[in-house]
């Protein structure tokens, strides 16, 4: 069942029961707080807190979102994408927990020959909120899971909220069960990767406010008008309906990881570090491409920054697996042929695309030239006296003179097993920003009119931010 199957199968599927059928937003959203469309209740947040009445009863989507705070997840877990789309289906304020529980079953569960994704339901589990008897009842009663395979979990898990006051409310979650060579039995409760989740249906039914942490808020009221809010993730779908291993290897994702195997000359599924980059780079080359579809430019700060970090980590994967040559233009049009049956737009925006992905490989391709080996001569002095760790100083001369962001002096330095003086070299970023302002200070004051230029010297200064800054700015709700 190819991706664009499961895409069409799940929205005619809501659209035979009177959703509304909802294109996908924009990656960016329109709100600045937010950086990215991290999940299909982002274009709904208006109608989802009540400030705007919703346009219909009941939608169906299938969005387009990232992640980047799964980053370290691709490519070693088998369902974590940095780009992904979550299908869903909305009620606003219409029907609640029964429904929402008898469609998801009856998609997942249904024929194949009836327009639905035939999965085993011996393979299926359940989890719902500890306290949420009536979901769990609604499981016994409007589907046949038995009563072994529901599993009631805590805040942490089975309760959903923005972090903000505001809607919030128990979720349940669908998992598929990989089987026994994925670990042991125990249902999704064990934490254990054989179960994925595929399915997160959440009964938006409290207004929360005092919100301390994620488990630390009180429930004012039940809300008087009650929203369901549903995501499916249509690359897990697929992996399991298309029998492969994970999502990389999924019709939309794997032409792009079989070309940087011919491209490199390794075998996918002969060395685990090698595959893992293979993912890696076809997760990443797939959102870089999603992302300048939707308009963002690499650049030194917000969603630019992440752009220019995805399409580096996959730059460098390529070298780890031995590709010193220039192949973006070849693993981008890849990407796109893959994508652009989905995404048709594609098809007008790729050559502005390949012209940005091309000149962003080869920028940091020299960069990582000259970096690497200033980089590869300090290592061999650490081991030649026997340490650990590169010093600080080191690191910030790398960043200072070529550019070369800390962490990927870290990645290289792990690599070797070794550490990096992190604290000096914070330090010495420091120094320098406080130079670098004063020397700004003293030099408008002679050059008034070149103010320009200072702009630029203080934009070059939040040039590299490391991965915190990725991380901290994925889950901006
Ligand atoms: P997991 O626990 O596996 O990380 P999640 O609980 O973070 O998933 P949700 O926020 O509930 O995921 O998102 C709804 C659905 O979207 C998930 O059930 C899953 O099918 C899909 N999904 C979430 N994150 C990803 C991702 N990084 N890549 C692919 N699909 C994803
Ligand atoms: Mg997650
Ligand atoms: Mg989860
Ligand atoms: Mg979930």
């Amino acid at each position: 069942m190819q991706t664009a199957d499961i895409h069409s199968r799940f929205l005619s599927y809501f659209e035979r029961r009177d959703h509304q059928i909802v294109p996908s937003a924009s990656l960016v959203s329109d709100d600045p707080a937010i950086m990215f469309t991290i999940a299909g209740m982002v274009p709904f947040i208006p109608y989802l807190s009540g400030r705007v009445p919703a346009p219909w009863p009941r939608a169906a989507d299938v969005q387009k979102c990232i992640r980047t705070n799964d980053i370290e997840e691709v490519g070693r877990t088998p369902r974590h994408g940095t780009f992904f789309q979550m299908a869903g289906n909305w009620s606003f304020g219409d029907y609640f927990k029964r429904e929402a529980i008898g469609y998801a079953w009856e998609l997942l569960t249904g024929s194949e020959a009836d327009g639905h994704f035939g999965f085993d339901p011996q393979r299926l589990w359940v989890t719902v909120f500890t306290t949420d008897d009536e979901a769990e009842r609604l499981w016994l009663e409007t589907t046949d899971i038995s009563a072994s395979r529901i599993q009631r979990l805590g805040l942490e898990d089975n309760y959903w909220m923005t972090g903000q006051p505001g809607p919030a409310g128990p979720d349940s979650e669908i998992f598929y069960d990989l089987g026994p060579e994925y670990g042991p039995e125990g249902g999704p409760a064990t934490g254990s990767d054989r179960y994925v989740e595929i399915w997160n249906l959440v009964f938006m039914q409290d207004e929360i406010a005092d919100v301390r942490s994620k488990t630390e808020f009180t429930i004012v009221r039940e809300l008087p008008s009650k929203n369901i809010d549903t995501g499916m993730g249509l690359e897990r779908i697929a992996f399991l309906k298309q029998g492969v291993q994970n999502m990389y290897e999924i019709d939309q994702v794997r032409p792009v990881l079989d070309l940087a195997s011919e491209l490199s000359g390794r075998r996918y599924g002969a060395v685990h570090e090698d595959d893992v980059r293979m993912r890696v780079i076809a997760d990443h080359i797939r959102s870089s491409l999603m992302l300048m579809g939707d308009g963002v430019t690499p650049g030194n700060d917000g969603r630019g920054y992440i752009l220019r970090r995805l399409m580096r980590r996959s730059i460098r994967s390529m070298r780890l697996l031995g590709v010193q040559d220039a192949t973006f233009p070849t693993l981008f049009r890849a990407s796109r042929d893959a994508m652009v049956a989905a995404y048709p737009d594609l098809e007008q925006s790729y050559p502005r695309i390949e012209r940005m992905a091309v000149a962003e490989e080869e920028t940091f391709r020299s960069t990582l030239e000259s970096g690497s080996t200033v980089l590869d001569v300090a290592i061999a002095d650490v081991r030649k006296d026997a340490g650990n760790v590169v010093p600080g100083r080191t690191a910030f001369l790398l960043h200072d003179t070529y550019g070369f962001p800390i962490d990927l002096t870290m990645e290289i330095a792990e690599e070797a097993g070794l550490q990096v003086d992190r604290p000096t070299f914070e330090t010495l970023m420091s120094e320098q920003r406080t130079r670098a302002k004063a020397d700004a200070k003293s030099r408008r004051r002679q050059l008034a009119d070149l103010s320009v230029y200072a702009d630029l010297r203080a934009k070059g200064e939040t040039a590299f931010l490391g991965y915190d800054e990725l991380e901290a700015d994925g889950e901006v709700i």
